[in-house]
């Protein structure tokens, strides 16, 4: 039950964010929404001046905990010191050139000794090309063009995937998300839903013939940390292995399942995945990668089916040195580290809702969790249609005003330097905000 006025965080927030405010005035001058990527929020985005570890400062200087890093790209934190010495000595090496170098062959390394279904890779600058060439791959290989994709997965905002992504569901519909897209497109791209083996094995096998690939999230990230049921992912291995089609992992978010990615978690294999965000420790990245067979097809020698892949700044030195020395660090006991912590928070997190009656789901794998102002299990994209918007927007302003960053729709990360202090700084923070807001029933 809301006791308070609720924009009562949003006042609080405005009246220790002036700098912030000041910046966004200008940034709009110059800058759509006055943001570069579509992270804005109202009535404005705060402006973040640095961090180090698990802290991070706005321009008012306002020390925050960081239970986002970057979208979850930032697996360390801010600054950690083996990642900055390699990025130094790179600076002073060169940080570009048009020839290979052996950082892509460390990072290559580490992902194929890592990633069971992946024997060959190659590097791009972001997640989104990364999907991208998955699916260039798959139709080169399979000589079919469309690609089926589920309701509620973002894979980057380009023709053949903006439909269905993050936000409202509209499955069974199919809504193009860009203006204007050419017509033809909608019905090369099939959407699945999420969670739901009934309904995308035969949305599948209806289509087969024409279908290159299966593209699906093993947790579903933007739509809210969704981890995938594991019969969900075994049934599409198997359908897609049937019917010949080449089941895709976007692991962009999910490569912080743990040390093997969520593949590992699950056991279950693509042919072909996408990794970014973390993979780079904070510095811009993509990878693709996956059977040998289907990655050959980007040699130069290869006839009739060959995919081409350029790109001015695929493998950059500081991405890959960055990568190379955020993996070294990321041993599987320092997942298993990250897991209990993130185990002992979302517990916290559901006695402290259960405490003042508020229905949550609390989702995620490895060190990522989501909150979901919700009564019923989150399943799917569609079931977060359902989420408290007003109590979501409440609380991320509420944990603003207590010192804690995280996502507008209360998606978290947490990272290495934390530990049980920062957790239990994240649980007080949200007894506060609750506190604050709504009446406790015991
Ligand atoms: N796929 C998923 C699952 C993502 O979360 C993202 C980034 N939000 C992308 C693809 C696109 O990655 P990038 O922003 O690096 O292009």
């Amino acid at each position: 039950m809301f006791n308070s006025l609720p924009d009562f965080e949003i006042s609080r927030y405005v009246e220790r964010s002036p700098k912030s405010k000041k910046f966004f005035n200008q940034a709009q001058k110059y800058l759509p929404d006055g943001v570069t990527r579509g992270t804005s929020y109202e009535p404005y985005p705060l402006f973040w001046e640095k961090g180090k570890s698990f802290n991070i400062w706005d321009l008012d200087g306002i020390k925050r905990l960081d239970f986002f890093g970057n979208n979850s790209s930032l697996p360390l934190g801010h600054g950690n010191f083996e990642v900055q010495q390699s990025l130094n000595k790179q600076l002073k090496e060169g940080v570009s050139f048009n020839a290979p170098h052996p950082a892509h062959v460390e990072l290559a390394k580490i992902i194929c000794d890592r990633i069971k279904s992946v024997d060959l890779v190659r590097f791009t600058n972001s997640g989104t090309e990364a999907t991208m060439n998955c699916i260039y791959a798959s139709r080169a290989y399979t000589g079919r063009s469309y690609i089926a994709k589920v309701d509620g997965a973002y894979h980057g905002m380009y023709d053949s995937v903006a439909f269905n992504s993050v936000g409202k569901s509209y499955f069974p519909d199919k809504k193009m998300e860009l203006p204007n897209m050419p017509a033809e497109l909608k019905d090369t791209v099939i959407i699945i839903p999420y969670n739901d083996s009934e309904k995308s094995i035969q949305i599948i096998k209806d289509n087969a013939d024409k279908l290159a690939c299966v593209v699906v999230e093993p947790m579903l990230g933007g739509s809210g940390f969704i981890q995938a049921d594991l019969e969900y992912l075994q049934n599409l291995r198997q359908v897609t292995q049937d019917e010949g089609i080449l089941l895709v992992f976007d692991e962009i978010c999910s490569l912080r399942a743990g040390y093997g990615g969520a593949q590992a978690y699950y056991d279950v294999y693509p042919d072909m995945s996408a990794f970014g965000k973390s993979l780079g420790g904070g510095f811009p990245i993509g990878a693709f990668g996956g059977k040998r067979e289907i990655m050959d097809l980007y040699k130069e020698s290869t006839s009739g089916q060959h995919v081409q892949h350029s790109g001015s700044f695929n493998g950059n030195p500081m991405s890959m040195v960055s990568g190379v020395s955020t993996f070294k660090q990321l041993t599987p006991d320092v997942y298993k580290r990250l897991d209990s912590l993130t185990s002992k928070l979302k517990e916290g997190i559901n006695n402290i809702a259960g405490e003042f009656d508020i229905p949550v789901q609390v989702t995620g794998l490895g060190s990522l969790f989501a909150l979901h102002f919700n009564s019923n299990p989150i399943k799917r994209n569609s079931d977060t249609d359902f989420n408290d918007k007003d109590r979501t927007r409440q609380v991320f302003f509420g944990l603003l005003n207590e010192g804690i960053w995280s996502s507008q729709n209360l998606l978290g990360a947490i990272s290495t330097p934390m530990e049980e202090a920062q957790i239990d700084a994240y649980l007080i923070a949200l007894r506060n905000v609750f506190a604050r807001n709504y009446t406790s029933i015991r």
